[in-house]
């Protein structure tokens, strides 16, 4: 048993934060100890996360790290993995915490299998009362597992991602809204945000 450092309180204001318990919640906040301790919090922006799911998990990392997607030192990668990386600049150092196969338990845990039966059916009032259950014991044992038996924790390959970059905004030719000079495009001779340049490009394509 390795119980969670991280005090009562916070978990209380994590979960305050999220909006509720729930296992995705508990991996971020194990996580999150993790990377606590191998890189420390970030207090302005020398912590980078790069996470590669958008699940529950990463309100956690949000709110504990203050690795933040307004900061931009927040990075999601569309991989579906629950993997979280931190970079620190300061040193460069950076650490990969990947969450081991059967860390929401095994497939017939209840937890599991009611939760399938809820995407395709409406549970029972028996059933939901069972998975609040399950769900909290299931939490239980995520806050009370061994890091090392929760996660692989390793070094993460590759630079540091680039710090958000503050550009110049210009004005779209077509709704006159102010867009970042990075995200704007040419088209005969305007210079559109991506919504009206798509828009024309449409229009071209449907030989309007
Ligand atoms: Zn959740
Ligand atoms: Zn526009």
């Amino acid at each position: 048993m390795d119980e969670t450092q991280i005090s009562q309180e916070l978990i209380q204001k994590t979960i305050d934060f999220h909006g509720h318990s729930c296992p995705g919640l508990a991996i971020g906040i194990r996580a999150s100890e993790v990377a606590l301790r191998e890189v420390g919090p970030s207090s302005d922006e020398e912590v980078v996360a790069v996470v590669e799911n958008d699940n529950c998990a990463v309100d956690a990392i949000q709110f504990l790290l203050s690795c933040t997607y307004g900061k931009g030192n927040l990075v999601h990668l569309d991989y579906g993995k629950l993997a979280f990386s931190f970079y620190r600049r300061s040193d460069n150092k950076a650490i990969r915490i990947v969450a081991k196969p059967g860390a929401f338990g095994r497939q017939d845990d209840e937890f599991i299998v009611l939760r399938k039966k809820m995407m395709s059916r409406d549970l029972t009032g028996d059933e939901k009362e069972r998975l609040r259950d399950a769900t909290a014991e299931r939490v239980g044992k995520i806050m009370e597992m061994d890091l090392n038996e929760l996660f692989k924790i390793m070094p993460a390959k590759g630079p540091v991602p680039r710090k958000a970059q503050i550009l110049e905004g210009f004005v779209c030719d077509a709704c006159g809204e102010q867009t970042m000079e990075s995200r704007m495009r040419r088209f005969l001779g305007q210079t559109l945000c991506i919504p009206c340049f798509e828009a024309k490009e449409k229009k071209i394509q449907n030989g309007l």
